[in-house]
């Protein structure tokens, strides 16, 4: 089922739509911001320049950084008196990025994440336990509007105190997950401890679930333990917050919300466009936004774009489930490595976490990287044949699937250093 019929729309419609949308939006920000009418008038354009979609390309960028230089509302086009919401990210490096609605906003937003809950199979029967975290931060309110939106019965529970939620998940029947892939888990943890056949109590079919990076192993996991569909759902703030895209029962691959958000994907170097099924810098520019409409926004999240026909009927294009950060890529001689691809590697590996690090340095000339991993609880023993195979194995893994010669080093339960509870990812001591 879809929610608009634009999702299924034939191309050449969308294509019209985004079009007339984004004529809209670059009149929009050329005549209401000075931050957009400089880098117009630098670059000697005007949005009547820009005739067919292709001609995007010749626009500027915006980075996170302009977000931060106009802190907090300088980019906005409305007066405050039509901006109903504000969010914040948590500014952890400089100033918080600041994002707001107007009322229209508020609709698309709620559009759009009702398309995420039709997609994951929802509808107004459905009960929605979600565990997101409320406040400044787009999640907790965004799942919340789209679940109401959809008619579901919503229950804002916000994210911690996992004993209260699992009680309340399994007696007030909830049959759809809104949550972090990593705190699904550990409420499954957290359930497993509270009794025996606990599973049978629940009614959870279905989850929607963003957020963090995760790695199929993680994904997987998750829909095993709990039984349920596995529906992952992308956004960031500074576009809208969740609900850019989303992926449907038949594929793993989501379907962005186009009509709304227009994709591209660049190489992160050079700000070339590249062509479909190629991996790059995912770049967004919004076509209905009116508070804070943006143009040609480098995510920093590396996917590739999809045209494939999809089993559900949707025409939307696709794109793939987030590789990597630029800023967390490292090169190791001359090899593009994400974290999350070393992590799908460990997930799949026998007797070890999803706690790891990787440690690039130089031996001579060349790079070499480490890579520390903490072995299960279970398997820590004095066996060292046992050890050596499960070290081998990952090893052999990497370089096949990654084409990396890493040292992988088994170490203890918990050793590895970390930050806000997570091990830290990656050390790069060659700079
Ligand atoms: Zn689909």
């Amino acid at each position: 089922m879809l929610w608009n019929e634009i999702e299924g729309a034939p191309r050449e419609k969308i294509e019209e739509v985004q079009l007339a949308r984004l004529q809209e939006t670059l009149k929009r920000v050329y005549e209401l911001t000075s931050f957009y009418k400089e880098k117009f008038d630098e670059l000697e354009l005007t949005p009547s320049d820009i005739t067919s979609l292709k001609d995007i390309e010749k626009l500027p960028f915006t980075k996170k950084q302009d977000l931060r230089n106009h802190y907090p509302f300088g980019l906005f086009t409305v007066p405050m008196s039509e901006v109903v919401r504000i969010h914040s990210s948590s500014g952890t490096t400089g100033k918080p990025t600041v994002v707001g609605y107007t009322k229209h906003d508020m609709d698309v937003w709620n559009e759009v994440m009702a398309r995420v809950f039709t997609m994951a199979g929802a509808t107004a029967d459905d009960v929605v336990h979600n565990a997101y975290g409320y406040g400044l931060f787009t999640g907790g309110l965004g799942f919340h509007n789209g679940a109401e939106t959809i008619g579901a019965t919503t229950v804002p529970v916000s994210s911690g105190f996992t004993d209260r939620q699992i009680l309340l998940m399994k007696d007030f029947n909830a049959t759809i997950l809104a949550a972090t892939p990593s705190f699904a888990l550990h409420m499954y943890e957290a359930a497993k401890k509270t009794g025996n056949d606990y599973l049978k109590d629940f009614k959870l079919k279905a989850g929607v679930f963003g957020a963090e990076p995760t790695s199929d192993g993680l994904k997987e996991e998750v829909s095993r333990v709990w039984g349920i569909d596995y529906h992952e759902v992308y956004g960031l703030s500074e576009i809208i917050g969740p609900g850019v895209s989303s992926s449907c029962k038949h594929s793993k691959l989501l379907h962005i919300n186009e009509d709304h958000f227009y994709p591209e994907i660049v190489d992160h170097k050079t700000g070339e466009v590249l062509a479909d099924g190629e991996r790059g810098e995912l770049v967004i520019t919004s076509l209905t936004k009116q508070a804070l409409p943006i143009i040609r926004y480098r995510t920093g999240d590396i996917t590739s774009l999809h045209r494939s026909p999809c089993e559900c009927g949707r025409t939307l294009v696709r794109m793939e489930s987030i590789v990597g950060r630029v800023d967390d890529m490292i090169i190791v001689n001359g090899v593009n490595v994400y974290p999350s691809q070393v992590e799908h590697v460990i997930a799949n590996a026998e007797g070890v976490t999803l706690n790891y690090q990787i440690i690039a340095d130089k031996k001579g000339h060349l790079d070499k990287i480490d890579i520390l991993v903490e072995v299960s609880e279970d398997v820590m023993s004095d066996s060292i044949p046992e050890m050596e195979k499960i070290k081998k194995d990952i090893q052999q893994s990497l370089a096949n699937n990654l084409y990396i010669n890493a040292n992988v080093k088994l170490v203890e339960p918990r050793t590895i250093e970390r930050s806000m509870g997570k091990a830290v990812r990656v050390i790069d001591k060659r700079v």
